[in-house]
């Protein structure tokens, strides 16, 4: 989660015309059942794979962010588990700060390449710390869900694609890289984007991206998200991030998009706390963007929750 403003303003014009194309071919509709059941993600695997980033971190200068080792040493990493997975992996090199960045694609070759779900989230820490909570917790999250992807052999309709961004820290420069390199006949194939930013702060809000000023079709992402959450009895907020992650890029680009989040340096409110069992007053992560955000810094089953939604979500859409 950045805290800087978003890409809005420096996206060419070009996107304007793409946003009627690909807002006029999502049509919003009711949330749909999986065909296949969503497999339940084993959080102790999710945790392993913290412990994993922690360790790249603490062998790279306690961090992982853009400029530093600890970023490519990262990218690198999930580039041998995916490949090993079956995954078609691609690393996009861009310049940003003048220093180098990378993003990291992998799509799983099977399904519609014309109608393709993308769900991502971003790979790099701030300079301070090793960014374990964020965004570590997207970042495993995404893996072990990528993993049950290819241990089902998971045939689904659609053409899946995972992204781990680079420099969102510095303004969401690697998915703005991406979106702005993709030829426009590629975005139109995007029917979805799903982002994972922060899933397992420690007084952990269950929130929602709003679809309310997004493209149309961002209310199927949202309510399949919410059916998740259904089935757990925890009850979530809507909220509009204002474009703090790498959903904004797809979001300005007129592709559905939807995600989770646990709360970053807001405070918990008296309400949110009953409902939550949290703790009023405080802030979501009190270890936001510090050198504190390490594998201490994870609340357990708010991360449980958020890597099943992921996976109830992917196979929701994907297969139904
Ligand atoms: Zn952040």
């Amino acid at each position: 989660m950045t805290v800087r403003s978003p890409l809005r303003a420096v996206l060419p014009a070009l996107f304007a015309a793409t946003v009627l194309v690909a807002g006029g071919s999502a049509a919003a509709a009711p949330a749909a059942s999986p065909a296949i059941a969503p497999p339940d993600i084993p959080v102790a695997d999710v945790q392993a794979q913290l412990g994993e980033l922690q360790r790249i971190a603490d062998e790279n200068g306690g961090n992982r962010a853009h400029g530093q080792p600890g970023h490519k040493a990262t990218v690198d990493y999930l580039q041998s588990e995916l490949d090993a997975l079956g995954f078609e992996t691609t690393v996009q090199e861009f310049s940003a700060d003048g220093d180098t960045g990378w993003n990291l694609i992998a799509d799983w070759p099977a399904g519609n390449a014309n109608e393709v779900l993308m769900l991502g989230g971003h790979v790099d820490s701030v300079p301070n710390g090793p960014g374990i909570n964020d965004n570590g917790t997207g970042t495993a999250g995404l893996l072990e869900v990528a993993r049950a992807v290819a241990e089902q052999d998971l045939q689904p309709n659609k053409q899946l694609r995972f992204a781990w961004w680079g420099a969102e820290e510095l303004g969401l420069l690697g998915s703005g890289h991406y979106v702005q390199n993709l030829p426009a006949a590629e975005l139109d194939k995007l029917s979805g984007y799903l982002n994972f930013d922060m899933t397992g702060s420690p007084n952990a809000g269950y929130f929602v991206y709003s679809p309310e000023g997004q493209p149309e079709g961002s209310a199927e992402l949202t309510d399949t998200l919410n059916a998740y959450f259904d089935t757990t009895g925890v009850e979530t907020e809507l909220i509009d991030l204002g474009g703090r992650s790498d959903h904004a890029a797809f979001a300005d680009a007129g592709v559905p998009t939807g995600g989770t989040f646990t709360g970053a340096e807001g405070q918990m409110t008296e309400e949110q706390a009953q409902k939550w069992d949290g703790t009023a007053g405080e802030a979501f992560d009190g270890c936001y963007h510090q050198s504190c955000d390490t594998v201490d810094n994870v609340n357990e089953t708010a991360l449980d929750r958020n890597t099943d939604a992921i996976a109830y979500a992917l196979w929701t859409l994907a297969t139904s």
